[in-house]
């Protein structure tokens, strides 16, 4: 009975001892490496004129054309969806430029994780919507706010530039109209999808966000949970001070 006694405290101690060890290397674990998300899921909502995409290894490589599939008065007057101005805004000012194809590869991480170094947005094409149009960033040059350029947003707050590259540089209105305001509207180039103004009901300012304008949470997409973009109605829109994670590549 004696001996009973004496050895059931060490067997405690050696048991206490090694859960504590585990809870360690698990914790250790979580430090070192940051949660990699699977955006495979994503990929079959991208529809658009003139947009495909392939499966590379650990990428997912966009081949688009920038052309949106809805109407424009940037449109050629030619094409079927020219239209006139529908929008609100009484001071739109219609830019000089046109529509027109392009030939854009944006290559994007299947598995994005968070990056140790973030790098900020450059000018240009920084991300590819559902449509297969791109999007830009909250400038319209080199540290210049877009306040001239959002007059010249078309009905569906997007314009082309000078090479007719059409773009969204804020919320993208004929794919929130289409597929709703909480909806998934495709993908900055680091791989985090970028969402619409709302979610569970709660429309998104800046607040919500980190500096990155994204946060952590679970989607209709991820019931797990995923770090993502929201297009919200305030300055940056889109992305704030950089990718949250490793862009890849973007050739024209
Ligand atoms: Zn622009
Ligand atoms: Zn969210």
């Amino acid at each position: 009975m004696k001996q009973i006694k004496n050895t059931m405290p060490i067997y405690f101690i050696i048991m206490a001892l090694s859960m504590a060890c585990s809870n360690e290397m698990e914790e250790m674990d979580m430090e070192e490496t940051s949660t990699e998300y699977d955006i495979s899921a994503l990929l079959t909502k991208f529809e658009g004129t003139g947009l495909s995409y392939e499966i590379r290894g650990d990428n997912v490589i966009f081949t688009t054309q920038d052309l949106p599939n809805h109407t424009s008065p940037y449109w050629p007057t030619s094409n079927p969806l020219y239209s006139e101005y529908s929008g609100n805004n009484p001071a739109y000012n219609k830019n000089p430029n046109t529509i027109a194809s392009q030939n854009i590869v944006l290559t994007i991480p299947l598995y994005p994780s968070e990056a140790s170094f973030h790098q900020s947005t450059p000018l240009g094409a920084i991300g590819v919507s559902r449509n297969g149009v791109v999007f830009y960033n909250q400038y319209a040059g080199p540290d210049q706010p877009l306040t001239n350029e959002i007059d010249s947003f078309d009905q569906w707050a997007g314009h082309p530039q000078m090479r007719g590259e059409y773009h969204y540089h804020i919320e993208p209105t004929y794919l929130t109209s289409e597929f709703g305001n909480d909806a998934f509207l495709g993908l900055l180039s680091d791989g985090f999808p970028v969402y619409g103004p709302v979610e569970n009901g709660h429309t998104i300012t800046n607040d919500d966000l980190d500096a990155y304008h994204g946060h952590f949470s679970i989607t209709e997409d991820f019931p797990e949970g995923i770090y993502h973009y929201h297009i919200s109605s305030e300055d940056p829109y889109l992305n704030g001070s950089g990718y949250f994670g490793t862009p890849g590549s973007i050739t024209k």
